[in-house]
């Protein structure tokens, strides 16, 4: 079928056909798509969000006082 493409899913190197009824492309499901998602947080974004909050809320106080 000419202009059908597939791509391989990044986490287990799946063929994936990229198209719209490939909801998790370019993973092949929504398993790989997590895995992928989780290895990327933990890496990249160790501090949580909840941090970040904390934080900010303690510099003003620190100041003020
Ligand atoms: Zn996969």
């Amino acid at each position: 079928m000419p202009g059908r493409r597939l791509v391989s899913c990044p986490q287990c190197g799946a063929p994936v056909a990229w198209e719209p009824e490939s909801r998790y492309r370019p993973f092949c499901s929504e398993r790989c798509r997590m895995i992928d998602l989780g290895a990327w947080a933990s890496e990249s974004y160790r501090v949580p969000v909840a941090d970040e909050a904390a934080e900010a809320d303690d510099s003003p106080q620190e100041k003020a006082s």
